[in-house]
C-alpha cells in the first residue's frame, strides 16, 4: 500500500531524536513537509509558515504537531479546519478545555484526532497491564527523577505558565498508570516545589487514593530513573526503564533497556486509526497533573537556571 503523506511541526528536540528517524524507518507514512520557523530536516520541503503548508499541499492529508504545549492548540485547530488529520504530542494541550474543543472539532469533521502518549508505547506497558488485570493492588509508587537539563536543554518554555515543570516527564509516568492499573485512582494531595525564578514546579511529591504515590524530580543528575513499583495480593511487580522492562516478583520477565521502539509504535498506531476511522484522546493522565496543580501544597526552591 502507498504510504500516506505527513507532515512534522515544530523541528526540535523530539522531532529529530525520535518523529524523524520513526518516520524514516516507517512503512505507513512518508515525511512529505515540514513547518518550522528555525528548524529543518534534510531533503524534505520545508515550510516556515503553517498556513502556506496548509494552503499549498493538500496532498499531505496529516498533520503531527511536535511543539510545545501552550501554541498546540491554534496550529491543531488550523489543521483541522483544513480537513487534516492531527497526531498532538504529549501533554496534547496546555488546558484541558481546549483538548476537548479539538476532539469536538474532529468528531463533527470525521477527523483523526490521536493524542499520543509515547510512554504507553513502552514495550513492557501491556504486558504490565496484562498481568494486573483482576488482581488487586495494594500499594504503588513512582519514581521519575530525571535532569531537565539533558533532555531539555535550554527550553525555557518548561518552567513558564503550560509548561508544567517536572509534570512535563511526570505525564508519562502518569500515562502508564492510567494505563495498567485494574482500577482508577483520584489525587488527593501534592507538594509541588517552585524554583524562586519560576512558573512551574521542578519536583513534585503526589498521593492518590488506593495507596499510589509519586516523586517526581527534575533535579537528578546521572543516572535517570523511570520507575513503577506496585504490590499486588499476587506479589511484587515492577516497571522499569521508563516502561520498557517489567518485572515480576524481582525477575525480569519481558521487554529490553530502550526507548526506541515507542515513536515508531506512536506512528504504527495512528496508521491504524486514520484506516479506521477513529480517534483516540484519553486526557486521564493529564486530570492528574491539572488536579496537582489545582490542590498542591507550593513549596518555593532554590532558584533554577539552565
Ligand atoms: P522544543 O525543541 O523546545 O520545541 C520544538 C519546536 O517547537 C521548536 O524547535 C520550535 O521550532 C517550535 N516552537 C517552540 N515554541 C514555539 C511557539 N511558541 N510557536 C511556534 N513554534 C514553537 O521542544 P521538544 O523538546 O521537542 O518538545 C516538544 C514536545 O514534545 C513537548 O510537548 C514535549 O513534552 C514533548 N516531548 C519532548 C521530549 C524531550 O525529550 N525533549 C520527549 C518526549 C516528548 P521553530 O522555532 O523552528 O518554530
Amino acid at each position: 500500500m502507498a504510504r500516506e503523506k505527513i507532515a512534522l511541526v515544530g523541528i526540535g528536540k523530539i522531532a529529530m531524536d525520535q518523529h524523524v528517524p520513526a518516520l524514516a524507518a516507517s512503512a505507513d507514512w512518508e515525511l512529505a513537509a515540514t513547518c518550522s520557523r528555525h528548524g529543518s530536516v534534510q531533503g524534505v520541503p520545508g515550510f516556515t509558515d503553517f498556513a502556506d503548508l496548509l494552503a499549498e499541499r493538500p496532498d499531505i492529508g496529516t498533520v503531527s504537531l511536535c511543539l510545545p504545549p501552550v501554541p498546540r492548540f491554534d496550529y491543531a485547530a488550523a489543521a483541522l479546519r483544513a480537513g487534516r488529520h492531527v497526531m498532538l504530542e504529549k501533554p496534547p494541550g496546555a488546558t484541558l478545555a481546549e483538548v476537548h474543543e479539538l476532539q469536538a472539532m474532529a468528531t463533527e469533521r470525521g477527523l483523526t484526532l490521536f493524542a499520543t502518549w509515547h510512554s504507553r508505547m513502552a514495550q513492557a506497558v501491556e504486558p504490565a497491564r496484562a498481568w494486573l488485570a483482576g488482581k488487586t493492588v495494594n500499594r504503588a509508587h513512582i519514581t521519575w527523577r530525571e535532569d531537565v537539563r539533558k533532555w531539555h536543554p535550554g527550553q525555557d518554555w518548561v518552567f513558564e505558565p503550560g509548561g508544567m515543570g517536572v509534570f512535563d516527564p511526570g505525564i508519562n509516568a502518569l500515562s502508564i498508570l492510567t494505563h495498567i492499573l485494574p482500577a482508577p485512582v483520584h489525587l488527593i494531595a501534592a507538594d509541588l516545589d517552585f524554583p524562586a525564578n519560576r512558573q512551574t514546579p521542578i519536583a513534585a511529591r503526589l498521593r492518590f487514593n488506593g495507596g499510589v504515590t509519586a516523586d517526581f524530580d527534575w533535579r537528578q543528575e546521572g543516572p535517570q530513573t523511570w520507575d513503577i513499583e506496585v504490590a499486588t495480593d499476587a506479589g511484587p511487580l515492577a516497571l522499569r526503564m521508563g516502561g520498557n522492562v517489567l518485572e515480576i516478583a524481582g525477575k525480569t520477565v519481558a521487554g529490553e533497556s530502550s526507548i526506541m521502539g515507542e515513536y515508531p509504535a506512536l506512528y504504527a498506531r495512528m496508521a491504524d486509526l486514520r484506516r479506521r476511522g477513529q480517534s483516540d484522546v484519553d486526557l486521564a493522565p493529564m486530570v492528574h497533573v491539572a488536579d496537582a496543580l489545582t490542590l498542591g501544597r507550593r513549596e518555593q526552591v532554590a532558584a533554577f537556571d539552565f
